[in-house]
């Protein structure tokens, strides 16, 4: 049995998301527009899933539109922000630890002539509210803030932000992939305009996201054609996709019922186990306000990629904040960012737990990483005292 310690990659469909999606496929396969029998049994199904979504994060159903990921919902918040108040201004704030389809959104619209201020954050990965606020320009139509952040897990402050952004009556999106599913959240305490979500992060299918619209926000479509999600969205529903979607968000509502406490537990025992075993380890990301399955830490002097090669090999799934393009190593934009140097970034693995990650696959990790990290750090070009003493 692999041991799989990557559900902020994407987690495995939850057995009763995949049997509530079955019928969909070929049974009930009518196109959820059409006024026939076939047709208004998807477009019920739809429905529910949408109302499933909405009591998930405190939404009125009329709110969410679905869309086809966590991706497409952070680009129709910020594009069709940015088009629909064009004639408002051209400037937009986010923050320099955003997920990719955020920050290539950003610049996509900075060639299209739009400014954008990518806020730093602290060692911790915490944004600033009042570097928030001292950002705003007349010209400012956006904010674009993360929830929590998807390498390092580190909790923003969303409710505050809100406060700035209200105070100077600016739309707030906020990627929320990461968090809905995973803790409980709520739209109107949080106090967001728009807010992204994905399926496949909470034990749903992957290719179906949704993005809540407070309503009265002014949102330009980035698909044009039927009128399908209320005419924010052309294209035929992916009714299997957001039936599931509907189904992981009822399952994780009643999960986020017994709270995050198990998680936390789980995660604080690996993050001791593994300071306490291996040397010159750091751990990233803050250690109260962060997700409650998120395990992110430094080890010196060792390649993250050779860790994970050994790691797999072991038959255990994570990932590390360096990646290999083409010839280049990539150091994480968000490790950089929190003040990290090159080193200290390569050598970063996260682990997310999810909902069925057990103690026993806690403690193997614990168990089989020093010796992983001894054999790597003996292979080093410089040993570890040449280095720790230059
Ligand atoms: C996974 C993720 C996304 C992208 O969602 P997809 O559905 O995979 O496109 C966006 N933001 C964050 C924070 C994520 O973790």
């Amino acid at each position: 049995m692999r041991i799989y310690f990557d559900h902020a990659a994407t987690t495995p469909v939850d057995p009763q998301v995949e049997a509530s999606m079955r019928p969909y496929f070929a049974g009930r396969f009518g196109n959820a527009s059409a006024q026939y029998e076939e047709g208004q049994l998807a477009h019920k199904a739809v429905e529910e899933a949408r109302i499933k979504v909405a009591d998930l994060t405190g939404a009125r159903p009329e709110e969410i539109v679905f869309t086809g990921s966590g991706t497409e919902s952070n680009n129709m918040a910020i594009k069709g922000t940015a088009w629909a108040l064009r004639d408002k201004g051209n400037h937009i704030i986010t923050s320099s630890i955003e997920h990719p389809a955020v920050l290539e959104s950003c610049r996509w619209l900075e060639r299209a002539g739009y400014e954008v201020t990518y806020l730093p954050v602290d060692e911790y990965g915490l944004i600033n509210p009042a570097l928030v606020e001292e950002s705003i320009r007349k010209e400012t139509i956006l904010i674009s803030i993360m929830q929590a952040n998807n390498e390092v897990g580190t909790i923003e402050p969303i409710a505050e932000i809100a406060e700035v952004a209200r105070r100077h009556q600016i739309k707030l999106h906020c990627d929320a992939v990461q968090t809905v599913g995973n803790i409980a959240i709520n739209v109107v305490e949080l106090g967001v305009d728009m807010l992204s979500m994905s399926a496949h992060k909470l034990y749903g299918p992957k290719g179906v996201g949704a993005l809540y619209i407070k309503e009265g926000t002014s949102l330009a479509s980035l698909l044009h054609g039927g009128h399908q999600e209320s005419g924010r969205r052309a294209g035929t529903e992916n009714t299997v996709g957001m039936v599931g979607f509907g189904k992981a968000a009822e399952l994780a509502r009643e999960r986020l019922i017994q709270g995050p406490a198990r998680l936390e537990k789980m995660r604080d025992t690996m993050i001791d186990g593994i300071m306490k075993r291996i040397k010159w380890v750091r751990l990233n990301g803050h250690p109260k306000r962060r997700l409650p399955g998120n395990v992110n830490i430094s080890i010196e002097f060792v390649e993250g990629e050779g860790m994970l090669m050994h790691l797999d090999m072991m038959g255990i799934s994570c990932s590390t904040g360096s990646a290999c393009q083409a010839a280049d190593l990539k150091a994480s934009h968000v490790l950089l960012a929190m003040g990290l140097s090159h080193e200290m970034s390569h050598g970063s693995l996260r682990f997310s737990l999810g909902h069925l990650t057990t103690e026993a696959e806690i403690a193997r990790v614990v168990e089989v990483l020093p010796g992983i990290v001894e054999k790597l750090r003996a292979m080093s070009p410089l040993t570890v005292k040449e280095r720790v003493n230059a």
